[in-house]
């Protein structure tokens, strides 16, 4: 049960209700009960006032021995009310005269011999004023204690208030406490389970939902019913994410299909061809040798292709290791172009070097070299006979601008953005027919992946009827500091 957030919310809302009304409740019954106490001791001390002032008035009518006894009596008389007790104590502490002596409605019995009194009367003395409580009677007593000076001799009057009322009525109040309490706090749990229910309840619609997604419906979402609250902009980010994984498995999909697709070509060509050359048990060397000609070009390609997406996966994975380390750009762009030399020259395309500086750099030297030579090797592939490929390099800004431009036909505007897509090729039938070894559609994505592990960006900057211009831009500053002589040759 408590498991459950709405339980525990609901305990902790509980508790901490109950905590506060019980903090309030003793607060105020303090607060009460010190007022009621300080009304107490003002009335005595009234009291007290008109009190001594009768018995003063009282006294100058008197001149007999007995005067003081008789003007107390008198003050005792006019100043008696329901549950106050008078006392008067000669300067020599015996009991000058006491409400007991009235006929009516004596104290109860033998409070003024009590311990209680007795212990009052040791604590006043020293002392021109005391208010203090006193045990006695039902609810025990509120004692004030006054010196007052009467016929050049100094008197104690003792009031004593009986406390009943103000207990009975304190009472009342701890009562009113005991019910009114568990009452709130039994309403406010079950408003507050409630409460958490209804908060919760997307929760409970979001995660029931959540449940039912599987790799079969990734394409539902979460419902979000209040997208500005905090569960609504939980429920978006899931949305979101969820959104990122499908697209991520969509890709997936894609990349799988593709790719076998890609592979399914040569293998049926592998196939054909080595049935072709089996069906017969003897064949003029030469077809024989036709045959492994074709099967040696096919599983050539299939192995590219194979290489490819093997890269391509583990650059997904983030798997692939880079192995950077200090060498110079400029070297590895001549080794590239040099390389790419004997392709060139087979088709009478012009192959050019452009590097005027040395550019120094940190990098994955073969990764970087891979990229080079996809970018060379398309140029060339996609140029005509006869064409140009230049191959120019430099420091822009805080960049390395490598960029290889060629005299082909260009790629469609439309097909421009698409070009570094997986598996992408802007004329398929055109690639196969010609059996030029055009790859899968998997080199620029290759080239494109390997600049953005070294933080650049490869581009087609230019592409029209009249050739095109594909850049890697990468940055300079991570540069190491190299020594004089150049690390590669
Ligand atoms: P491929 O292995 O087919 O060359 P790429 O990813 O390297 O795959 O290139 C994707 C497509 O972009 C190519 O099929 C081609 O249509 C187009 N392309 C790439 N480079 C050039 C270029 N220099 N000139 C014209 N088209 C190009």
């Amino acid at each position: 049960m408590l498991d459950s957030v709405r339980v525990r919310l609901t305990l902790w809302y509980t508790g901490l209700l109950a905590l506060f009304l019980v903090l309030l409740a003793l607060i105020t019954y303090f607060i009460f009960w010190r007022s009621t106490l300080q009304r107490t001791d003002g009335n005595l001390a009234e009291l007290s006032e008109a009190f001594l002032s009768t018995v003063r008035a009282e006294v100058l009518d008197d001149y007999g021995a007995d005067a003081p006894r008789h003007a107390v009596q008198e003050a005792i008389t006019e100043h008696h009310y329901r549950d106050h007790v008078f006392a008067v104590l000669e300067p020599n502490g015996g009991m000058l005269t006491s409400s007991q002596d009235l006929p009516n409605e004596p104290p109860p019995s033998g409070l003024l011999s009590s311990a209680a009194f007795q212990k009052l009367l040791a604590d006043s003395a020293g002392v021109d004023r005391l208010f203090e409580n006193m045990k006695g009677g039902r609810s025990g007593y509120r004692a004030f204690v006054r010196k007052f000076p009467l016929k050049g001799q100094t008197y104690t009057l003792v009031i004593l208030q009986s406390l009943h009322p103000q207990q009975e009525m304190l009472e009342e109040v701890r009562a009113t406490f005991a019910w009114v309490i568990p009452i709130a706090i039994f309403l406010a749990s079950v408003g507050g389970y409630f409460l958490a229910r209804k908060s919760l309840a997307p929760v409970v619609a979001m995660s029931s939902q959540a449940g039912r997604i599987s790799a079969e419906n990734l394409h539902e979402r979460l419902p979000i019913q209040n997208a500005r609250d905090e569960l609504g902009r939980l429920a978006a980010s899931f949305n979101e994410l969820l959104e990122r994984v499908d697209q991520s498995f969509e890709r997936q999909r894609r990349f799988m299909s593709d790719a076998s697709h890609e592979l399914r070509t040569p293998a049926a060509i592998l196939r054909g061809e080595s049935e072709v050359a089996l069906s017969r048990a003897e064949r003029p060397a030469e077809e024989y040798r036709e045959s492994l000609a074709v099967l040696h070009a096919e599983a050539h390609r299939l192995t590219q292709i194979v290489e490819d997406l093997f890269t391509l996966t583990r650059a997904d994975a983030g798997q692939y290791p880079l192995s950077p380390r200090g060498f110079y750009l400029d070297e590895l762009v001549a080794d590239c172009t040099h390389a790419a030399r004997s392709l060139a020259s087979a088709k009478q395309i012009t192959l050019t070097c452009e590097v005027l500086e040395e550019l120094p750099i940190c990098a994955d030297e073969a990764l970087l070299g891979r990229m080079i030579l996809n970018l060379l090797d398309n140029a060339i592939k996609y140029t005509p006979a006869g064409g140009r490929v230049t191959v120019s390099c430099g420091r822009s800004g805080v960049e390395y601008a490598l960029s290889v431009t060629d005299s082909g036909p260009g790629i469609p505007e439309e097909l421009q953005e698409r070009v570094f897509e997986r598996f992408f090729r802007a004329d398929k039938a055109r690639t196969r027919s010609e059996n030029d070894g055009g790859g899968a559609g998997l080199g620029l994505s290759i080239a494109r992946w390997i600049t953005e592990a070294h933080h650049g960006r490869l581009i087609l900057a230019r592409s029209d009827s009249s050739g095109s211009t594909f850049s890697a831009l990468l940055p300079a500053q991570a540069s190491v500091p190299l020594p004089a002589a150049p690390l590669i040759r």
